[in-house]
């Protein structure tokens, strides 16, 4: 698979949240076969720092699912937890640039003053933050030390500007911050990233030249975008799959496992035959 003339580097970032699906295996299989195309490299990263979701025990049985499907990446596997002085790091750029504030609302407050955004997907997008909560643009920001670690820290979207990109898979994308998504968070006060930055350094970082990942991350890249260039990086191209429908119509979710790569797998199903399925 590998050509070293070719300087396409693609990942796959699955989340050990639960067992992987269909839709996973399809938008794998995708990001795959364009990493083939072009005669590429594809990184396999586990987004492992959401730690009230995550399970230690889901990792073996993803790596273990996706070679079963014939999904092959360069070694060394990249694990998001273990990369944390670099995400301090570039929370540490983006408040020395002024671009985040502290936020000490409660989910709640949140909740209760958040307007929708126009089109907030079925996915449960975050709501558009209030700009009543915000900080005076220029307010001195509290410095980034034992407590300043300790605080949730949010991204201050540069209202209206219009963000656009042209998606491999869904053509041309745009969206108008302020209106479309407000402020997001970046650093949780638990003292890890979210995943927006996590995501945003790492595709800079290791310097992806291809995102291929779901259409129910659309809205993500543009703050991903916010973030990559407020950290000097030039942007990755993009591809979002189509989500792949459960009977009812609904996304699947790691809960439906009825359609989990392991029990279609227990059923004796061949790997041709689960991707045939899409
Ligand atoms: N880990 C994320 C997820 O499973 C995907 C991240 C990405 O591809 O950007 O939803």
């Amino acid at each position: 698979m590998v050509n070293s003339s070719s300087s396409y580097l693609g990942r796959l970032a699955p989340s050990p949240t639960g067992l992987l699906h269909l839709g996973h295996a399809r938008t794998f299989w995708i990001a795959q076969q364009r990493a083939l195309a072009a005669g590429g490299r594809l990184l396999l990263r586990n987004d492992d720092l959401d730690t009230d979701r995550c399970r230690p025990d889901c990792v073996a049985a993803m790596l273990e699912d996706l070679r079963w499907l014939g999904l092959n990446w360069d070694e060394p596997l990249l694990t998001q937890s273990e990369r944390l002085p670099r995400y301090r790091a570039a929370l540490a750029q983006l408040h020395a640039a002024g671009l985040i504030f502290p936020c000490q609302h409660s989910r709640r407050e949140l909740a209760e003053a958040s307007v929708s955004a126009p089109h907030e997907g079925a996915a449960g997008d975050e709501p558009l933050y209030p700009p009543a909560f915000r900080p005076a643009l220029g307010a001195p920001l509290p410095p980034l030390d034992a407590a300043g670690w300790a605080l949730n820290w949010r991204f201050r979207v540069p209202d209206g500007e219009v963000l656009a990109f042209d998606d491999g898979l869904c053509g041309p994308q745009a969206a108008t911050a302020g209106r479309d998504f407000g402020d997001f968070l970046v650093w949780r006060k638990d003292g890890v990233p979210s995943y927006q930055l996590a995501c945003a350094v790492d595709d800079a970082e290791l310097a992806i030249t291809e995102v291929v990942r779901g259409a129910d991350l659309i809205r993500s890249t543009f703050r991903q975008l916010l973030v990559i260039r407020a950290l000097g990086y030039e942007a990755p191209a993009y591809c979002h799959c189509a989500l792949v429908l459960d009977a009812q119509g609904e996304r699947l979710a790691k809960r439906h496992d009825a359609l989990a790569l392991r029990t279609l797998r227990a059923q004796g199903c061949t790997p041709a035959e689960v991707l045939a399925r899409f």
